[in-house]
């Protein structure tokens, strides 16, 4: 298993693509297989953890620097556990894209897990290297939107170690938003639904580099101590009561989102989630059942208003299954047995 270089597994705050490699490693041993889990210095795992970097880059997340340097580190020791007797049978990597351009360097097949969504340069970039990697989406969402032709093995969604979530059934009076401040994740929307609806709003997440002119033009003049606050970003216990507590879970992307990790643990919370119709959120917010979806700001305020309809129980039921790890491990395991009998299934048809 290939996790980044960026952020320890499990992530210790922000770092969604950590928390599914440290979820699914744990899915993968409980069903027997022998991981081993290539990761950032400082991760833990059921899986035998292996860090090739002497530190991690928190800060530096995409930089292709540190990126290539921990793939072709990884690579290198792939081929010198197989020459000393212990080969892998399968390379699954959720680390950017070096080690797709690279999969035709390593002697077993790369399954790559599709994290991010298809633009214009990734599509180009998946159709160029399809014929080398086993490509997996994460959502059905995201697999629509993969450019024509490019075959992908299948999709299997996240997973969440529910159990790892505190349920709360009564909450408290404010409403949530916990994201990276790209304009995409909507938290200026979330402030103006907020506001609608007259409630509190709290907001948590990592500024990263980048993203600092957003938070200073859309969000800043809003924050005032009381109505809409900046948590900064949160991890651990405290991120999990926030989530916990809340009386609903605000969503309001303008992109089509590959899963988003925030929804599900506001759920295995028995936290409802009000979504904009984008991307997974259609099949992760069952309407009714978990939270609710709604076309804009206004809508949102008045379902913020509704989700004492929600029941809080059958939030987490709705994630504990359908996410669970070893369901999940098992949907990438049907994928591996495939990997090790055939040719790859994926490439650019035509
Ligand atoms: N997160 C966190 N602290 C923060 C902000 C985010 O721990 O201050 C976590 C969040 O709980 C989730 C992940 O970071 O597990 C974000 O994943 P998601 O799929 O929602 O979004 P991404 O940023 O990967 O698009």
């Amino acid at each position: 298993m290939l996790a980044p270089p960026w952020i320890p597994i499990p992530p210790p705050g922000y770092g969604g693509i950590e928390l599914v490699v440290g979820a699914l490693c744990e899915g993968l041993v409980r069903l027997g297989h022998s991981v081993t889990l290539f990761a950032a210095p400082g991760s833990r795992s059921s899986a035998t953890v292996r860090e090739v970097l002497p530190r991690c880059h928190p800060y530096e997340i995409g930089h292709s620097l540190y990126e290539i340097d921990h793939v072709a580190r990884v690579l290198a020791d792939i081929d010198d556990m197989a020459d000393q007797g212990n080969p892998f049978d399968i390379l699954h990597d959720h680390c950017g894209f070096t080690a797709v351009a690279l999969a035709d360097r390593i002697r077993i097949p790369v399954v790559h897990t599709l994290h991010g969504p298809f633009t214009v340069d990734t599509s180009a970039f998946y159709r160029h290297y399809a014929d080398q990697a086993w490509l997996v989406a994460i959502s059905e969402a995201q697999r629509a939107t993969a450019p024509p032709g490019l075959r992908l093995s299948g999709v299997v969604p996240n997973p969440i170690e529910v159990s790892d979530w505190p349920f709360r059934p009564t909450k408290e009076d404010y409403v949530l938003w916990v994201g990276r401040f790209e304009h995409f994740k909507g938290a200026h929307r979330a402030i103006a639904a907020a506001r609608e609806a007259n409630v509190r709003l709290l907001l948590a997440g990592p500024i990263q580099p980048g993203q600092e002119a957003y938070f200073q033009r859309e969000i800043a003049p809003h924050l005032d101590g009381n109505q809409v606050r900046y948590l900064g970003e949160v991890g651990g216990g405290r991120k999990q009561q926030l989530f916990a507590n809340a009386r609903a879970f605000l969503m309001p992307i303008s992109w089509i989102e590959p899963f988003g990790m925030v929804m599900v643990e506001a759920m295995a919370c028995g936290t409802p989630v009000i979504a904009f119709p984008q991307g997974a959120a259609t099949e992760i917010v069952q309407p009714g059942l978990n939270g609710f979806l709604v076309d804009d700001e206004e809508t949102m305020a008045a379902a913020i208003a509704n989700v004492g309809q929600i029941d809080p129980a059958a939030c987490r039921e709705s994630v504990d299954v359908r996410f669970n790890p070893e369901v999940v491990a098992a949907g990438y395991e049907a994928i591996y047995r495939r990997v090790t009998t055939s040719r790859p299934a994926t490439g650019v048809a035509g």
